[in-house]
C-alpha cells in the first residue's frame, strides 16, 4: 500500500474502543488529518510514549483511504518540547494554539505556512526564558490571521479612511478595523467596546514587529485578545467555543 510520511503535531486525542485512539494531527504534507492509532492504549503498544501532545512526530499513513480516518502505520519522535509538557503556564497557552488550529484551520488542506507557524511558536514558548502569555497569544492570533489570508488593521477608520481617530475608537470585527466617532454615530463616547488610541497603536506595532511591541496594561491586552478572537471567528467561518481558553485564563489569575 502506498504510504505518506510527514512531520506532524497532535492537536487532539480521543479514546476509541478499549484500546485505540483517534488523533487529529496537523501535518506538514496533508494539513489537518484524522488518524486512528490501533492498540495505542495497550501498555505494550508500539506507540507507547510517542503520541504525546507537544512532540513533533514523523507520521506514516496510507496515501489514499476509503474513509476520512486514516490508519496510522508508524510513528517516530522528531523533537520534544519539554517545557510545554512540564510548565502549566506554557502548556495552557500551547493548548490554546492547538485548539485554534483545530477549530479555525479547514480540513483537509495542506499549508506549509500554517504548519511552520505552529511549529515555530510552540518552539518559541518552549524556549523563551520569560514570556508574556497575552502578548504571545495576540501575536499568534495576528500571525494565524495573516497566514489564513485575512488581516485586521488598526490605523484608519474602516469606513471613511480617516487616520485621526481621536482618543478612543470602536473596533469592528466584521470590518476588521476601527470605526471613527462620526461613522459610528456615537460622538466619540468611551463606550464599553471602545479602544484607546494607545491600544490601537500597540496593535499596529505588534502586527509590524511582534512581541518587541512590549507590554501594555493587562486590561488592554485582554481587550485586544478578545477582539482578535472575535475577528478570527468572523473570518474563519464563525466563532466556536474554545475549551482551552478557560484553563489559560485561570493560569493568568494572580496567585
Ligand atoms: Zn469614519
Amino acid at each position: 500500500m502506498a504510504s505518506l510520511k510527514s512531520p506532524g503535531l497532535i492537536l487532539k486525542k480521543t479514546p476509541f474502543s478499549d484500546s485505540s485512539l483517534i488523533l487529529k494531527v496537523f501535518t506538514r504534507e496533508s494539513g489537518l488529518i484524522t488518524l486512528i492509532a490501533k492498540g495505542a492504549k495497550r501498555p505494550k503498544s508500539k506507540y507507547h510514549g510517542l503520541l504525546d501532545f507537544f512532540t513533533l512526530d514523523q507520521f506514516v499513513y496510507p496515501a489514499k483511504s476509503k474513509s476520512e480516518i486514516h490508519t496510522l502505520m508508524e510513528v517516530g519522535l522528531m523533537r520534544d518540547f519539554p517545557r510545554l509538557k512540564s510548565d502549566p503556564a506554557r502548556q495552557s497557552l500551547a493548548h490554546v494554539f492547538l485548539e485554534l488550529y483545530l477549530k479555525y484551520v479547514p480540513e483537509p488542506e495542506q499549508s506549509h505556512p500554517h504548519f511552520e507557524l505552529l511549529l515555530e511558536r510552540l518552539g518559541r514558548i518552549d524556549e523563551a526564558r520569560e514570556f508574556d502569555p497575552v502578548l504571545e497569544l495576540c501575536d499568534f492570533l495576528l500571525a494565524l490571521c495573516a497566514v489564513s489570508g485575512f488581516s485586521p488593521q488598526f490605523s484608519e477608520c474602516a469606513q471613511c479612511g480617516r487616520t485621526d481617530l481621536g482618543f478612543r475608537a470602536r473596533l469592528d470585527p466584521d470590518l476588521g478595523g476601527p470605526v471613527c466617532a462620526t461613522c459610528s454615530g456615537t460622538g466619540g463616547g468611551a463606550g464599553a467596546g471602545s479602544f484607546s488610541a494607545r491600544l490601537l497603536r500597540w496593535l499596529t506595532r505588534l502586527q509590524a514587529c511582534g512581541p518587541r511591541a512590549g507590554r501594555i496594561p493587562r486590561e488592554e491586552e485582554a481587550q485586544a485578545e478578545a477582539f482578535l478572537l472575535a475577528f478570527l471567528g468572523k473570518h474563519a467561518g464563525g466563532s466556536r467555543p474554545m475549551k482551552s481558553l478557560d484553563f489559560y485564563h485561570q493560569m493568568l489569575e494572580p496567585l
